[in-house]
């Protein structure tokens, strides 16, 4: 812990970039008292609010409500009949279509809604905002230019947050052209389904977009590099996910790197790294982000980049320029909202002089907004066998819950691992509808070193999904010698 500067209330601090990472670092930096300036190029919120985060969500809450209905007909819902003893015209339950318009601007709404909130939470906490494209010059000073044109506006500060994001890696040599070849942060702008997507890529983002426009009724490729989607991810959810997937009609192109994609007369052709041609309507390219971070003057004030491009940090959001923070996802230190916010949270909290905790990124919990959805906190099963680490692990899979079994949910499961002897809840992963929602009690069991007879001997619900958390807790029981 330290404090720079002995008068907080003099403290300036300039933050660049708007996202999660800064407007809560924002926050944080005025309630304990600094003069604070955000400078953001494109919107409060930052492309977590306007492109990213908060649109692919909200599409994929329409998506969401299509895989649902596939539970209907199991449940005695039949569609397109009328009720019983009304006036059938008036009371058919029509059949479903999807208006992509519709659920566009549904999601562009929000998004604007959700920066206009923020930009006005900043007002009223007394963070200036400057909208502008920002650089360092020196480890002190930021220089703007404005939007609107104008004279470049140079801010000096006692500590500057680098705050700058990520945007979408596209194909070399294939530009994204906003109406066939598209990134994630385009699509918001079709207006009708596509006639058949090629996603690229099936990390998270490529697996959450496939999987929700698959739902969304379009025939969907996903071509994948490695073996099975989600590499990285436990291995067990990412089979079952792409077992779901291909049910639900979708092709899975595995071990197929994608070389290259262009236009074609009415469509695209996406051509792989072994010369096969996938042909589509649109490809979608999900191969991963580049940090913003070159040429806004990070090197020459003394901060370390990683060849990648990313800030290089400690874990109190330190870089190597004293008095030069970072946070989010020019750090690399893990692509997530919440982290970005935790980051620079803690960045503030250190140079303001409160108390700071380091972040702990093995105690994040991370959700795959796919359907179902997959939640994991804590240890992976590989990281502890990379690890070398004991472990014991018990999974039950969500067939055989009671309440998923009323809603008539097969796909999923509930797995833990825990240490043999100390029996201290180490990471799990919960496969199912909302597993977001349902995470949370293995994220404080990990966060706070609980055993699985804690989580064991709290009382759910029954009957209900979190039943099985504490039924998995009750699988790795040690019985007294
Ligand atoms: C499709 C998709 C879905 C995602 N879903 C989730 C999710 O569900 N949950 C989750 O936790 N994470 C999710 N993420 C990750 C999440 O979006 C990022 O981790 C988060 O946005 C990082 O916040 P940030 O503040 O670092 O950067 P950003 O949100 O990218 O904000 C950075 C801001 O800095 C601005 N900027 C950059 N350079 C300058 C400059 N020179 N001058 C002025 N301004 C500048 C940019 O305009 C941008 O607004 C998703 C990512 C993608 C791509």
């Amino acid at each position: 812990m330290s404090a720079q500067g002995p008068d907080l209330q003099a403290t300036r601090i300039v933050i660049l970039g708007g996202g999660p990472g800064g407007y809560e670092a924002a926050l944080v930096a005025r309630r304990l008292g600094a003069e604070v300036t955000v400078v953001e190029r494109q919107g409060l919120g930052g492309s977590a609010v306007l492109t990213d985060v908060v649109p692919s969500k909200t599409l994929i809450a329409a998506a969401e409500w299509m895989t649902s209905t596939e539970r209907a007909a199991g449940l005695g819902i039949r569609f397109g009949v009328p009720r019983t003893g009304a006036d059938a015209a008036e009371t058919t339950v029509p059949g479903i279509s999807v208006d992509l318009a519709a659920v566009n601007q549904r999601v562009m709404a929000l998004a604007a809604a959700q920066s206009a909130d923020i930009r006005a939470r900043l007002d009223r906490e007394g963070v200036v905002t400057i909208l502008g494209e920002g650089r360092l010059d020196g480890p002190r000073r930021v220089v703007v230019r404005p939007a609107g044109g104008g004279d470049d506006v140079a801010l000096d500060a006692d500590a500057v947050l680098v705050s700058v994001g990520a945007t979408p890696r596209e194909l070399p040599g294939s530009p994204a052209d906003g109406e066939r070849i598209l990134t994630w942060t385009q699509l918001y702008a079709l207006q009708e389904l596509p006639e058949k997507l090629i996603v690229v890529g099936s990390g998270v983002t490529g697996a959450e977009f496939a999987g929700a426009y698959n739902a969304l009724g379009v025939d969907v490729t996903l071509v994948s590099s490695r073996d099975r989607v989600l590499p990285g991810e436990d291995a067990d959810a990412a089979e079952l996910l792409e077992g779901v997937f291909r049910s639900r009609g979708m092709t899975v192109l595995s071990r197929s790197r994608a070389a290259g994609a262009e236009r074609t007369a009415d469509g695209v052709a996406v051509t792989l790294a072994d010369g096969r041609v996938v042909e589509g309507s649109h490809v979608l390219v999900a191969v991963g982000a580049i940090p913003s971070t070159r040429g806004i003057g990070l090197e020459e004030a003394g901060v370390t980049l990683a060849p990648s491009g990313h800030v290089v940090v400690d874990k109190v959001a330190r870089t190597t320029a004293r008095g030069v923070y970072a946070a989010g996802d020019c750090t690399g230190v893990l692509p997530l909202a919440s982290v970005a916010a935790m980051q620079g949270r803690i960045a503030m909290q250190h140079v303001l002089g409160d108390a700071v905790r380091p972040i702990r990124v093995q105690d994040v919990a991370a959700n795959i907004f796919t359907s179902p959805e997959i939640a994991t906190v804590g240890k992976s099963e590989v990281a502890l066998q990379a690890a070398g680490s004991k472990y014991v692990t018990a999974t039950l899979p969500l067939s055989r819950n009671p309440r998923a079994k009323m809603l008539g949910m097969r796909d999923g499961f509930v797995k833990l691992f825990a240490h043999p002897e100390a029996s201290v809840v180490l990471g799990g992963v919960v496969v199912a509808p909302r597993a977001s929602e349902l995470i949370f009690p293995i994220t404080l069991a990990v966060s706070h070193r609980l055993t699985v007879d804690d989580v064991a001997e709290a009382f759910t619900v029954y009957p209900s999904l979190s039943g099985s958390i504490a039924e998995v807790a009750r699988m790795l029981h040690h019985p007294v010698d």
